[in-house]
């Protein structure tokens, strides 16, 4: 079975994109939960938080730097960086994403 964002990171499936560069992309949530919701993931399938390493660790990095860049471009100074990692914790897709939520009040703790 193929991997969804496997397939947006490669332009099979369309995505409505903020970012691209040859390893990493960034697109707006399909069903955004805030009023700014994007995500930012590896173009490499890596499953999710849990399997990060020193194989990839440069490309986590990567994505980072890349947050930190595209909300700076767009004038966004407070944001959540949100990765959900394994079923119980809300991941539904297995290829590691960002979620980059603003423009809303943010509680703490998470639900
Ligand atoms: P997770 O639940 O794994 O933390 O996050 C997956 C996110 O991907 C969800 O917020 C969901 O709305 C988003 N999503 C799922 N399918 C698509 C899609 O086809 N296109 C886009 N742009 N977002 C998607
Ligand atoms: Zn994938």
């Amino acid at each position: 079975m193929g991997c969804l964002f496997c397939s947006i990171a490669a332009g099979d499936i369309p995505s409505n994109k903020v970012y691209e560069d040859e390893k990493v992309l960034a697109f707006y949530d399909i069903a955004p939960q805030a009023p700014v919701h994007f995500l930012v993931i590896p173009k490499t399938h890596i499953q999710s938080c849990g399997a990060i390493d020193e194989s990839n660790a440069d490309i986590v990095a990567h994505c980072f730097q890349v947050i930190s860049k595209v909300t700076r471009e767009l004038g966004i100074s407070d944001f959540r960086v949100v990765s959900n990692c394994g079923q119980q914790a809300g991941q539904t897709v297995p290829h590691l994403h960002f979620h980059v939520l603003s423009g809303r009040d943010m509680t703490w703790p998470p639900g």
